[in-house]
C-alpha cells in the first residue's frame, strides 16, 4: 500500500514568506523602496475583517507596509471607484486588494477593472487574466499560484501529467487550469455539468478540487499515486461532534491511494496569503522597471 504524504502548506508558506521578507529587506537597502499593500473593506462583515487582519499581520511580518481603507456598508459604487482611483495614484501603494464579497449594489467586476492592473495583486483584472492565458507577464491569482508551488515542490516537473481541476471559478478553477496548461499538463476543467466526474477524476495524475462541497471527491475516484490539492474549505458539524473544517476531498479515504494530499486546514490556505505577499513584492519591483526578485 502507498504511504500518502501530507503536503505541509503551512511550512511551505513560512518558507515563501521568509523569502519575500529577505527580498523586501534587500529592496529597501538597495533603492529605499518598501512595498505597500492596501486592503479595501466595504461594510462590517466579521469574516472579511478577520481575513484582512490576518493578511495585514502577514504583510508586516514580511517587511511590507500595510494600509487599510474602510468604507461603510452604505458606500456607493462611485465612492468605492473614487477610492480605487486615489490608491491607483498613490505611489506608496503597490498592491490593492478589495475584499470580496461586496454589497449587492456594487458590481465587483467594475471595481476589479478599475484597479490599475500593475497593482492588481489578486490577479483578477482582465489584463492579468489575458496575460496569464496568453503566456505574458501577469500578476497571477494567489490561491492557484500557491497550489502550483505545492505541486512543483511535490512532483518536480509537471510536463505531460493528466491534471483534472474541479471547479471553474474565476478565482481558483480557471486560473489553475491556465497555470497547469502553462506547465505542459493535459488539463480537464470539470464543473457541475460535467458527466461522470468519478470517471474523469480516475484519469488524473493531479487533482485540484475547488468546489466548496465537504468531502465530495471520494477515495475510490482517485487514481493510485495521484497528487491531490484540496482547495475547499467547508465547515461541518459531525453528529454529536464539534464543528470542524474539511476539504472537498475525503482525506481519510485518500490515505493509502494518493501519493500526496494537502490537509484542510494547513494546506492551500496559508499559501494563498504567502502568494499575496509575493505578488505585492513583484508589483513593487515591476512598477519601477526592476526584475522579479522571486
Ligand atoms: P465557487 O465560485 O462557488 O465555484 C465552485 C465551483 O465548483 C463551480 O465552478 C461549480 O460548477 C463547481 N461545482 C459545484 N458543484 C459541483 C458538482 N456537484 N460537481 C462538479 N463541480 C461542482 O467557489 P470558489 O470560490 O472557486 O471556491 C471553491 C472552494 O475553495 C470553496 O470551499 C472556497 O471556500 C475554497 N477557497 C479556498 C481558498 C483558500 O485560500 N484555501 C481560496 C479560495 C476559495 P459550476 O460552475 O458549474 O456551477
Amino acid at each position: 500500500m502507498v504511504v500518502t504524504k501530507k503536503i505541509d502548506g503551512k511550512a511551505h508558506a513560512e518558507r515563501l514568506t521568509a523569502q519575500v521578507a529577505a527580498a523586501a529587506v534587500a529592496l529597501k537597502a538597495e533603492v529605499g523602496i518598501v512595498p505597500g499593500l492596501c486592503a479595501v473593506l466595504v461594510g462590517s462583515d466579521p469574516a472579511s475583517h478577520v481575513y484582512v487582519r490576518s493578511k495585514s499581520k502577514a504583510a508586516v511580518s514580511a517587511g511590507i507596509a500595510s494600509f487599510q481603507e474602510n468604507l461603510p456598508e452604505t458606500a456607493s459604487e462611485a465612492e468605492l471607484l473614487a477610492l480605487i482611483a486615489k490608491l491607483n495614484a498613490d505611489d506608496a501603494v503597490d498592491g490593492i486588494l478589495v475584499q470580496l464579497p461586496l454589497a449587492k449594489h456594487i458590481d465587483p467586476q467594475r471595481v476589479i477593472e478599475a484597479i490599475d492592473p500593475a497593482k492588481d495583486v489578486d490577479g483578477f483584472h482582465a489584463h492579468n487574466v489575458g496575460a496569464l492565458w496568453s503566456g505574458g507577464k501577469a500578476l497571477v491569482p494567489c490561491t492557484p499560484y500557491g497550489c502550483l508551488l505545492l505541486l512543483r515542490d511535490t512532483i518536480g516537473s509537471l510536463a505531460g501529467a493528466e491534471a483534472v481541476v474541479i471547479g471553474r471559478s474565476n478565482i481558483v478553477g480557471k486560473p489553475m487550469a491556465a497555470l497547469l496548461l502553462n506547465e505542459h499538463c493535459t488539463v480537464t476543467l470539470a464543473h457541475s455539468r460535467s458527466r461522470d466526474l468519478p470517471g474523469i477524476v480516475r484519469r488524473a495524475d493531479i487533482v485540484v478540487a475547488a468546489i466548496g462541497r465537504p468531502e465530495f471527491v471520494r477515495g475510490d475516484w482517485l487514481k493510485p499515486v495521484a497528487v491531490i490539492i484540496d482547495v475547499g474549505i467547508n465547515r461541518i458539524t459531525p453528529a454529536g461532534g464539534k464543528p470542524k473544517l474539511v476539504g472537498d476531498v475525503a482525506y481519510e479515504e485518500a490515505q493509502g491511494i494518493a501519493a500526496a494530499i494537502t490537509p484542510v486546514p494547513g494546506g492551500v490556505g496559508p499559501m494563498t496569503i504567502a502568494c499575496l505577499l509575493r505578488n505585492t513584492l513583484i508589483a513593487a519591483c515591476r512598477r519601477r522597471g526592476r526584475p522579479d526578485p522571486l
